[in-house]
Formats: structure tokens, C-alpha cells, sequence
């Protein structure tokens, strides 16, 4: 655990380890007495999560303990489990007092704890699609379309099957967006079932497995690409119950408070902010609130507070190390100019440098 913070300056509890948790801890860490708390003891660059698969040691750069960019805050592993008006408990029995909260537990469900775990886990699943000649994955947002794209460039004589219960790909963008996707996949072998869903209990020895259409698909392998919930199920029963919309995100003003909470704030994808949910945007709202709050111990008057928009459609799907499909405001565009701009890194050096961090190791 990492102590430290700003002497006689505001208590700021911090939950949530993630893009925006970090952005935010990092940034205040010596103006205000800081404690962040995580499920886990390091930031998982999430977009970087699939390259890791085909290459483990890729990992190595994009799972930073939060004690190697947070000299000046305290660290505490545990999950939140609830809030009060004036401090947030833990699982683990523990209670930490805040003058300032910032929520910003985006998405998530069962997490490896420990960094070494989930380097252990890149290897496993590295070895498990080296062993194997047909791969299903289970899911065709985001995360599906990525893992589909790397298999399909780095093991080209893999049989790769994706199969989304959506009318079509990567639904968070465009039409447009999700043709092209779909174009590139075929053409780059991956077969795509759209519309149909998998019983993976249906599994059976022979590696056969049945979709919601009763399409048999045999494979060695598979991959759950399903998408995290929101995690603001340990809201339910606190102060912020009212908060939460039907959706699980929080409502939040245009300061990025959490609505009828003065000193309340949300960050990153928890919150209804009306935005495709981004990374570089978890980090905007980081350096909002950041500013918000040093206002707010400096005591300055509120209408100087810095106010988030909601920003128009922009996100880049990788499709392996070179190519991408963007949905830019103005234009969709797939092949090596997004690829251009994500793939080859995708944004990992930029991530670690943001955190005070050296890009390349
Ligand atoms: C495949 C894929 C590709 C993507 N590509 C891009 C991209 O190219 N560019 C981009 O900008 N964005 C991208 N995104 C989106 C981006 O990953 C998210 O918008 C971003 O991670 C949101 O950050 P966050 O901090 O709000 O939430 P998260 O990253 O989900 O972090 C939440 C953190 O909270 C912790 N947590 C959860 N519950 C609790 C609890 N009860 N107590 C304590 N801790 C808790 C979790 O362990 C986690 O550390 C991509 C997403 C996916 C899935």
C-alpha cells in the first residue's frame, strides 16, 4: 500500500482504478489527501487487452500497479461495497472517511486481483489459441471484433467463427461502421453468425457447440466476448441508490457531480453522460473533476467550474496490428489510416506517459 498525501488539504476517496480513476488520482495526488480504491492492485489498459492474447508479453506495458504512478496517494485493494454521506466501506470490513467522492467504477465483473495472475492468464490464453486449429468467440462488439482481428492477422490458418446475437457488428457505432467490419472479417476468412446466441453449457466432449438457431459450430476453443456490466450494482442498497438510472449509470450535472450531491462526483463510463463510452473521454472527465475539485478545497466560488459536453460519435475498432475501422463525426473509415492511429501501440506508450510513466517499457 502506497501513503502519502497533501497535508490539511481535502479528503478525496477515489473508487475505482480503471482509465478515469487513475487519471483522476494521478492528477491530485499533491493537492489533496488522496485514496484510491480498486478490486484490483493495477490499471488494466483495457484496449490493449486482446493484443495480449496473441502476445502475452504486450501485457507487460499495459498492467501498471497503481503504487508505480501513485507516490503520494494510498492504495487500497478491496471492492467498494457501499456509501455513506460520509465514508465509503469495503468487502473487506474496512471504512475510509471522505470530504470529496469520485465514483468511477465503470465496468467490470470478476477481476484477477493480482498482476502476476493476469500475465498468467494472457499465457494460458495464448497457449490455448496456439493449440488450437477453430476458435468460437462468443460476442461481436467491441471486444469480439478485436480478439476476431488479431487471431485473423497473427494465425491467418486458424478457423476463426464469431457468433453475435445482435442484427449486426460493433453495434456502439454506425451502420456503416459494422458493414465494413463485417467486410474486412469475411474477407479475412472469420465466418460471422449474426443473430443467434450460444448455450455454452451446450458444449459438448467432441467440441461441438449449438446456437440459438440450432447451427452446430465445432470448435477447439472458445472465447466469451460478452461485454462487462456497468458495475454500480454495489450502489444498490447506499446513498446513491436514487442516482442510478435503468441502465446502472449514474446521473450526473454538467460539472460531473452526481445529481442532489454537492461533493459527489462521477467519472468515466458510469455515467449517463449521452457519449459513445471512451477511454480519452473517461480521461476528459478525469481533468474536469480534477479541476472541480481543487476549486472546491481552494474554496472557490461554483461558477468557476469546469463543465464536460457530451462529444460526438468518435471511436477505432483495431482489426489486428495495421488496420482499424473509425467512426469519425464527419466520416467512417476502415483499413491503415485508423490503423494507423490504434493499432500498432494502441495507445499504450500514450496511456503510460499520461501517468508520468515511460511509453516504452
Ligand atoms: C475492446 C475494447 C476496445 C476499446 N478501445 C478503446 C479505444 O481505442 N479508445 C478509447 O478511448 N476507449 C476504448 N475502449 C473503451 C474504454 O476501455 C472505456 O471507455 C474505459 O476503460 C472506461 O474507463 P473507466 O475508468 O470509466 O472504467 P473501467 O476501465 O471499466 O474501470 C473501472 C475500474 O473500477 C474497478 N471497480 C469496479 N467495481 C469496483 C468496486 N465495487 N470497488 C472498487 N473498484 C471497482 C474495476 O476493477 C476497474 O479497475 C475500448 C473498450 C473495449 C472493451
Amino acid at each position: 500500500m502506497a501513503t502519502g498525501g497533501a497535508e490539511n488539504a481535502g479528503r478525496v476517496v477515489v473508487v475505482g482504478g480503471g482509465i478515469a480513476g487513475s487519471a483522476i488520482a494521478k492528477r491530485l495526488q499533491t493537492d489533496a489527501d488522496v485514496v484510491i480504491i480498486d478490486s484490483k492492485e493495477y490499471l488494466e489498459i483495457p484496449w490493449a487487452e486482446m493484443r495480449s492474447k496473441v502476445e502475452p508479453s504486450f501485457a507487460q506495458r499495459t498492467l501498471i500497479k497503481h503504487t508505480e504512478y501513485l507516490a503520494n496517494a494510498t492504495v487500497v485493494t478491496s471492492a467498494a461495497s457501499s456509501v455513506t454521506e460520509h465514508e465509503v466501506l469495503t468487502k473487506d470490513g474496512q471504512t475510509f472517511p471522505y470530504d470529496y467522492l469520485v465514483i468511477a467504477t465503470g465496468h467490470g465483473d470478476s477481476v484477477t486481483v493480482n498482476q502476476k495472475g493476469r500475465l498468467q492468464q494472457f499465457e494460458q490464453d495464448y497457449e490455448k489459441i496456439k493449440a488450437s486449429d477453430s476458435i468460437l468467440i462468443v460476442g461481436g462488439g467491441p471486444s469480439g471484433v478485436e480478439l476476431a482481428g488479431e487471431i485473423a492477422v497473427d494465425f491467418p490458418e486458424k478457423k476463426v467463427t464469431i457468433v453475435h446475437k445482435g442484427s449486426r457488428l460493433i453495434e456502439f457505432v454506425g451502420t456503416k461502421a459494422s458493414r465494413k467490419t463485417l467486410d474486412w472479417l469475411v474477407k479475412h476468412k472469420v465466418e460471422v453468425i449474426l443473430g443467434q446466441s450460444v448455450d455454452l453449457d451446450s458444449l459438448s466432449e467432441s467440441g461441438v457447440y449449438t446456437t440459438s438457431g440450432g447451427e452446430k459450430i465445432t470448435a477447439d476453443g472458445h472465447f466469451l466476448c460478452v461485454g462487462k456490466p456497468i458495475a454500480s450494482s454495489w450502489l444498490q442498497d447506499s446513498i446513491l441508490k436514487d442516482c442510478v438510472d435503468k441502465k446502472g449509470h449514474l446521473m450526473v450535472d454538467e460539472n460531473l457531480r452526481v445529481k442532489g450531491h454537492k461533493n459527489i462526483f462521477a467519472i468515466g463510463d458510469i455515467t449517463d453522460v449521452p457519449e459513445i463510452k471512451q477511454g480519452f473521454l473517461a480521461q476528459k472527465h478525469a481533468s474536469v473533476v480534477a479541476k472541480n475539485l481543487k476549486l472546491l478545497i481552494k474554496g472557490a466560488p461554483e461558477n468557476k467550474f469546469a463543465t464536460h459536453k457530451a462529444s460526438p460519435p468518435l471511436a477505432i475498432v483495431s482489426l489486428g496490428r495495421k488496420e482499424g475501422v473509425a467512426q469519425f463525426p464527419f466520416a467512417t473509415l476502415i483499413g491503415c489510416f485508423p490503423g494507423l492511429i490504434k493499432s500498432k501501440d494502441l495507445f499504450v506508450g500514450k496511456t503510460r506517459k499520461s501517468l508520468g510513466l515511460d511509453s516504452a517499457s
